[in-house]
């Protein structure tokens, strides 16, 4: 991988062994020839391997013997741009602790200076234009190093030799705040801005991937006024806390949140908020997480240095649309939701979102409960690192995604690259930002795609698009898509009961699928079970309104007098009922869903605890946080049958009803949302168990957004275990939609190499 301080490394560790030769970064990774004693050379191989750089990773090590060739020195041979493909650009990494330790000693040329940076750390993917990863290909080409800054870059052992964003004071970026029109405003930008923020203004901020809008976390007025005007009602926003004992006076912190929190990546991970976290509760209304992350620039450390111990960080965008990341673009498109603006003039190449992952507990296949990642958003500090997978592809394999939270992915070999978290492909101009993405890949990556893969549904905008490469494309169900990436991202192969659990995903026939049991391989997929289908009511707004769902379960549930069993149900009006009896007696005209992601929402509704989704998954939420907080409750009733398309049904109408009648009788909503996750646990574990006894396979994997639920995952990893059987969740690939382009491009691959496509 480049730009991880691989070559200095080569060369400090040839010195050293008084080895001569050459390392040079080329298209296929990076290549050194050595000379020397044998004994010597033997040390040199192995400590290639166990004394690497703290980002760099080796993949794959290939040693031959060569001709001496006489060489009296150990050279670092400048970038080829020529050779093959397979070139891998890092991920931007946080600071690292000795770029911290100079940033606050005062008697450092760097002291207090917000762009410090080394071979361990510092931007990456963000500002690179090309490849070879060197200073002319990315943003810094604009700044000459001055002569110490020079010094350090050629001097094989400092620890900033050949560092490409090499900067400092003299020669490097600078910050300037400006008001909300672009106005300059005097004084020192950084004390300029934490006394702003300390007052509780607004500022964006520009940082490494992108714009962040800040304020103070501990501000109600502030938030309120960041809510308004971002027109984010109640979406939680991630806050950057000082340090991680302010984290420990937050959530609940555990030994592998904290790992994850202090990895170089520095992800937003949401934990366990503690009942006396002293933030605003405009954070996350009605949450019982809370999104944290730590700085990870050293401009972020330096804006938390003192004056509050914690800053709401929410990305710098108007609702839905893509992230600023230009100057002159940011005071356009924030300047109405912004106070100040604390600029910089280091380009940001690619926009990069914040990456969120989540810590759930679950049931490992020897019994033993873990702690463990379950990434929600993929972006800052993990892309582009590749993902190394058990099949390979035979040519470029460029995969679109789905529509919502949509990424793409190119595969070549045994390496998936997985683009950052792009947004809602509905939006023109996150669609855009889909398409240029599209061009810059095939650009550092330097591969020209075969073939093309997307999702079965013909009307999304991806799918279209890949109908105009003019390449063979492969389209794969959403479902089967899920259940693949969840494969890949565990090293395994071959066939396995996949458990798909979302909100939409289009159906071979026709259907809104949304809780699938597939039995599948990476090729293809026979469905063998699913939710008993409701009606759909309303197409897309059935996914804001949840009365609809929940209308249409109840009239299935209850049949004809359903209007009269849901009087007590108060998240459901009376102009609602009567709209849906109106659509729900011309079944014919209404699309047929397995949604468990409407399900959640149904359900919500009726325990009146969310009768709008303002966000992707909030009624779901919702209903966790509530179930959390209580214990010692007995599952609702359900059948598990086979219905009239030969699958297995899972059929919730018993559930339904019982919720219906206990609603009506008073039963507390935390104490029902918690038997209804314990029955849809029970449900699906079910099926999964029943399918493992009719084929006999025994590898369960779960996927799709729904398993973004802690009570889903821990449950049902333990009735699976119970079971005797293995089950596979995700890793290091998101869960929900996100996720799926790698799917796609996997059963792609698989297809074409058996001829197939
Ligand atoms: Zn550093
Ligand atoms: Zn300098
Ligand atoms: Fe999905």
């Amino acid at each position: 991988m480049q730009g991880v301080g691989f070559r200095p490394f080569v060369y400090r560790l040839a010195d050293e062994l008084r080895l001569a030769g050459s390392v040079c970064n080329d298209m296929q990774g990076a290549s050194v020839q050595v000379e020397g004693a044998g004994e010597d050379v033997d040390i040199f191989i192995r400590r290639l391997q166990e004394d690497l750089p703290s980002l760099a990773r080796i993949s794959s090590l290939c040693v031959q013997s060569l001709p001496i060739a006489g060489e009296n020195a150990f050279v670092i041979v400048d970038s080829s741009t020529d050779g093959a493909q397979d070139v891998e650009i890092s991920p931007d990494a946080a600071i690292c602790p000795e770029c911290l330790k100079e940033l606050t000693d005062l008697a450092d040329r760097r002291f207090g200076y917000p762009f410090i940076n080394c071979t361990d750390c510092g931007p990456r993917y963000s500002i690179i234009r090309s490849v070879p990863y060197d200073r002319p290909n990315t943003t810094m080409s604009a700044f000459r190093m001055c002569p110490v800054c020079q010094g350090e870059y050629d001097d094989p052992s400092d620890r900033r030799f050949h560092a490409q964003p090499n900067a400092c004071p003299t020669c490097g970026p600078k910050v300037w705040m400006v008001d909300s029109r672009g106005g300059p405003l005097d004084g020192d930008a950084i004390e300029l801005c934490r006394s702003m923020l300390a007052d509780g203004k607004i500022v964006a901020v520009k940082g490494l991937g992108g714009f962040h809008l800040a304020c103070r976390a501990d501000d109600d007025y502030a938030l309120a006024r960041l809510r308004r005007s971002k027109a984010r009602q109640a979406k939680p926003f991630a806050l950057m806390v000082a340090s991680l004992a302010v984290t420990e006076s937050l959530v609940e912190l555990s030994d592998v949140a904290a790992d994850a929190m202090t990895d170089p990546a520095k992800p937003i991970v949401l934990l366990p908020a503690r009942p006396d976290a002293w933030v605003s509760r405009l954070v996350a209304p009605h949450m019982r997480t809370l999104g944290v992350m730590l700085p990870y620039t050293p401009l972020h450390y330096l804006l938390l240095n003192g004056k509050f111990d914690a800053l709401v960080m929410t990305s710098g965008n108007p609702s839905r649309e893509p992230l600023s990341c230009e100057n002159q673009e940011a005071i356009t498109r924030l300047g109405d939701i912004a106070d100040a603006f604390l600029l910089h003039d280091r380009d940001i190449h690619r926009r990069v979102d914040d990456s969120v992952v989540t810590v759930l507990s679950r049931t490992n296949s020897d019994g033993a409960t873990v702690d463990v990642l379950m990434p929600i958003r993929r972006a800052r500090g993990y892309v582009p690192a590749p993902i190394r997978v058990t099949d390979h592809a035979d040519e470029p394999i460029l995969a679109l995604g789905g529509e919502l939270k949509s990424t793409i992915c190119i595969l070549t070999g045994h390496s998936a690259v997985l683009s950052e978290h792009l947004g809602d492909l509905d939006n023109p101009q996150t669609y855009r930002h889909f398409l240029a993405t599209i061009e810059q890949f095939k650009r550092i990556l330097r591969v020209s795609p075969a073939l093309a893969a997307c999702d079965m549904h013909a009307d999304y905008v991806a799918t279209r698009h890949a109908r105009q490469l003019g390449i063979p494309v492969v389209a794969v169900q959403h479902h089967h898509a899920h259940v693949v990436s969840c494969i890949a991202d565990n090293g395994i192969t071959g066939e396995v009961i996949g458990i798909a659990c979302d909100g939409v995903g289009y159906g071979t026939d026709g259907g809104v699928w949304g809780c699938e049991v597939l039995r599948c391989d990476e090729t293809d997929f026979t469905r063998v079970g699913h939710l008993r289908y409701f009606p759909l009511l309303g197409g897309d707004a059935a996914a804001r309104q949840t009365w609809r769902p929940a209308a249409a379960l109840l009239a299935d549930a209850i049949g004809p007098g359903w209007p009269e069993a849901v009087g007590a149900l108060a998240g459901m009006s009376d102009e609602a009922c009567r709209l849906a009896q109106v659509r729900l007696a011309q079944p014919g005209k209404i699309t047929r869903t397995s949604s468990l992601g409407r399900l959640f929402d149904a359900v919500a509704c009726m325990l009146n605890l969310c009768d709008y989704n303002s966000y992707e998954g909030q009624a779901a939420m919702i209903l966790e946080a509530h179930a959390g907080q209580v214990a010692d409750v007995q599952p609702l009733e359900y059948t598990v049958t086979t219905g009239d398309d030969g699958e297995v049904e899972l059929d919730v109408r018993p559930m339904i009803r019982q919720i219906a009648d206990a609603v009506c009788h008073g039963e507390s909503a935390a104490r029902l949302a918690r038997a209804f996750h314990l029955s849809v646990v029970g449900m699906l574990a079910d099926a999964a168990i029943g399918t493992a006894k009719r084929t006999g396979l025994s590898r369960v994997v779960l996927s799709g957004g729904c398993f973004v639920n802690g009570l889903l995952v821990s449950g049902l990893t333990e009735l699976l275990g119970d079971a005797g059987l293995e089950t596979f969740t995700h890793r290091g690939v998101p869960t929900g939609d996100g996720g799926i382009a790698l799917g796609q491009a996997l059963t792609a691959a698989a297809r074409h190499r058996k001829g197939l496509v």
